[in-house]
C-alpha cells in the first residue's frame, strides 16, 4: 500500500461528507500516526522477517512522514507466524499481545483531543469495537470523529457498531469511510524481479509488490498468494492428520514415532528436505529429514505434504531432531496398540 495516496484517499472521502462539503485541498492532515508492534526475540529462522517488519515502519516514517509508535513484543524465541508456531507446538496458545498497540492509539487520540487546536477531526483506522469508549471521550472533548474501517463480508459485530445507520453509541460525526474500494484505486509500487520461488510457473521475470528485504528471496505476487493459500490448507490438514493419528491410538512402541509431513522444501544448495511433525512422549517436534533418511523402496518424489510417515526419532538436545529410517505406516503399525509395551524399545 502506498501511504501517501492513502492519506489523499481519506481526504477525498472526508471532503465528500454531507456534514462537511469542502474541497479536499481545504483539509489539512496535521498528523498521521501509525501504531504497530515490533517482534523481539523471535526464532533465529525468522530474524530476517522480523527485521523486515522494522524496515517497513522505518519506510513509513521516513518516506511518508508518519509518526510511527511501536510497541516491542517479546516472542520468547518463538516463530513469527501463527502457522509456524502451531507447526512447532500445537499446544502453545501464546499470541502476541497487541492490546498495547490499541492502547497506544487510544492514548494518542485522546491526548491530542485534550490539547486545544491540535486537531478538529480524528480519522481512526480501526476495526474493533474496543475503541467505542475512547471515541466517545474524544467527541466529548469537542473533536469530531470520522471512522475509517474495512467492511467485512460476514456481519462481524465490530464493524456493525461503526456502520449502523443510527449511531447509537455516539461515536462518530460522519459516515464511515470504507477502505475496501481503496484497494482498487491505489497503485502499489511494483518491482520487476526474477521470481525465486521454486514452484514459479512461466518465465521467472515477474512483478512483485512486496518490500525488498536483503537476504530474503524475491518472490512474485502470484507465488506469494499461492503459498499463502497453501499454508492455510496445510495448517488445517495438519490438525486433521494429527488428530487422526491420536484417534488411532498410535503406540510409541519399539521407539518408533509417527507423524505428518508438515513442509517439503529445498535448501540453498538445491537439496530437498522436509519436516515431519510428530509427538514423542507427548511433546511435539518438527523432525528434519532428507532423502537419505528414507527406507529403501520409498522415493522422495512420492512423499507429499500431509503424508503420514513412521520413523525412528533421533532427538539430540538442544535442537537437533532428526527422522531416521522413514517409511509409510503399515496395518500392523496401527494394530499394534499399547498392549505391546512388553516389546523392548529399538
Ligand atoms: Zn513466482
Amino acid at each position: 500500500m502506498h501511504f501517501g495516496l492513502f492519506l489523499d484517499f481519506l481526504k477525498e472521502r472526508l471532503s465528500q461528507q454531507k456534514e462537511l462539503r469542502v474541497e479536499p485541498k481545504e483539509i489539512d492532515i496535521v498528523r498521521a500516526y501509525m501504531f504497530g508492534h515490533v517482534p523481539r526475540n523471535v526464532s533465529d529462522r525468522d530474524k530476517l522477517d522480523a527485521a523486515a517488519i522494522e524496515t517497513f515502519y522505518e519506510i513509513v516514517e521516513r518516506e511518508f512522514g508518519y509518526d510511527v509508535e511501536l510497541v516491542d513484543i517479546d516472542y520468547g524465541g518463538r516463530r513469527l507466524r501463527a502457522i509456524d508456531r502451531f507447526a512447532e507446538n500445537p499446544d502453545d496458545e501464546w499470541t502476541p499481545r497487541e492490546k498495547r498497540v490499541d492502547v497506544a492509539l487510544a492514548s494518542s487520540m485522546l491526548f491530542y483531543a485534550a490539547i486545544p487546536y491540535a486537531y478538529d477531526i480524528a480519522i481512526p483506522v480501526i476495526g474493533d469495537e474496543d475503541f467505542v469508549p475512547v471515541l466517545q471521550k474524544v467527541r466529548s472533548l469537542g473533536r469530531r470523529v470520522a471512522i475509517a474501517s474495512i467492511k467485512t463480508r460476514r456481519n462481524s459485530p465490530c464493524s456493525h457498531v461503526y456502520s449502523a445507520e443510527y449511531d447509537e453509541e455516539g461515536i462518530r460525526d460522519f459516515d464511515v469511510i470504507w477502505l475496501n474500494e481503496l484497494a482498487s484505486k491505489v497503485q502499489v509500487p511494483q518491482r520487476i524481479i526474477q521470481c525465486q520461488d521454486p514452484n514459479h510457473v512461466g518465465r521467472p521475470q515477474s512483478v512483485t509488490t512486496a518490500l525488498q528485504v536483503p537476504g530474503r528471496p524475491d518472490v512474485c505476487d502470484d507465488c506469494r498468494d499461492r503459498s499463502r493459500v497453501e499454508r492455510r490448507k496445510t495448517m488445517a490438514g495438519l490438525t486433521e492428520k494429527m488428530q487422526e493419528i491420536e484417534s488411532r491410538g498410535w503406540p510409541s512402541h519399539c521407539g518408533l514415532a509417527c507423524g505428518v509431513v508438515a513442509a517439503k522444501k529445498i535448501d540453498k544448495n538445491n537439496k530437498p528436505y522436509a519436516f515431519v511433525k510428530a509427538k514423542v512422549n507427548e511433546r511435539p517436534y518438527d523432525f528434519y529429514m532428507n532423502q537419505y533418511d528414507l527406507e529403501p523402496g520409498l522415493s522422495w518424489d512420492s512423499i507429499a505434504e500431509l503424508d503420514i510417515l513412521v520413523f525412528h526419532p533421533e532427538i539430540k538436545p538442544p535442537d537437533s531432531v532428526h527422522a531416521r529410517k522413514v517409511r509409510r505406516p503399515v496395518d500392523a503399525d496401527w494394530d499394534n496398540k499399547k498392549g505391546s509395551t512388553a516389546g523392548s524399545p529399538g
